[in-house]
């Protein structure tokens, strides 16, 4: 099967990194429960969540402590980065998309040593406010993102590009469904067994660079015929 070339993307948080730091951030800082409850219950939408979590944030707060707070707080998996050098030598395009913020996930790939594109919600700092701000944003798909990860997927990779999605969340849901070749773990994994999106399972970017090289060798690179037709209706109701 002939392709072009490979686009890698892959989520932050619980991904990239051990734990959820958009959670992290708002538990130590301002509050997190009952909205992160009546957010997995559909009674608020993703954006008004984020919104209110902002509300409670102190007013003392800065960049400065989200980092150091980050930086203590998430361990990066250590076989990253020698993950996107593999991709790097690969000739692949290696892209992080996230639902979380971009003070956080700069940071901590600053940490890592290593110089990624990324796709994220951003935190903006006003006099007497912090406001988020979903880059990403569309009205056009159902999923639980403030920025959906489908659009920064199929807007990024050219049309002849396998696409192979990594990931582990809610959040990941509407990019898995898109893309080719899916490397999947937690709610991610239980989405994908649930609706029969084919995928690798994994546990870090170890597994990841050793299934996908054999994959490769193997001749076992394809678009997905699913994924392809849910990209060209994506492109039409966008
Ligand atoms: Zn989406």
């Amino acid at each position: 099967m002939k392709y072009s070339g490979i686009s890698v993307f892959s989520d932050f948080d619980g991904t990239i990194i051990n734990r959820d730091l958009g959670d992290e951030v708002f538990k130590h800082f301002a509050v997190f429960e009952p909205y992160n409850s009546m957010l997995k219950a559909g009674e608020i939408k993703i954006k008004e969540y984020w919104q209110t979590l902002c509300r409670h944030l102190p007013i003392d707060i800065n960049e400065e402590k989200i980092k150091l707070f980050a930086l203590e707080c998430a361990e990066i998996d250590s076989n990253f980065k020698s993950f996107v050098e593999y991709c790097q030598i690969s000739g692949f395009d290696f892209t992080v998309v996230s639902d979380g913020f971009s003070v956080y996930i700069d940071a901590i790939l600053k940490k890592a040593g290593v110089d990624v594109k990324y796709y994220s919600n951003k935190l903006i700092f006003k006099e007497n406010s912090i406001e988020p701000y979903f880059p990403g944003a569309t009205e056009s798909c159902t999923c639980l993102c403030a920025s959906c990860k489908r659009n920064s997927v199929i807007t990024n990779c050219p049309p002849d590009n396998i696409i192979v999605f990594i990931g582990d969340g809610y959040s990941d849901f509407c990019a898995a469904e898109h893309s080719d070749i899916v490397f999947a773990k937690g709610n991610l994994a239980a989405y994908c067994n649930k609706n029969r999106i084919p995928h690798y399972p994994f546990t870090n970017f170890f597994d990841v660079k050793r299934i996908l090289s054999n994959a490769i060798q193997n001749n076992k690179i394809r678009p997905r015929h699913q994924a392809y037709l849910k990209r060209k209706e994506a492109f039409e109701t966008e």
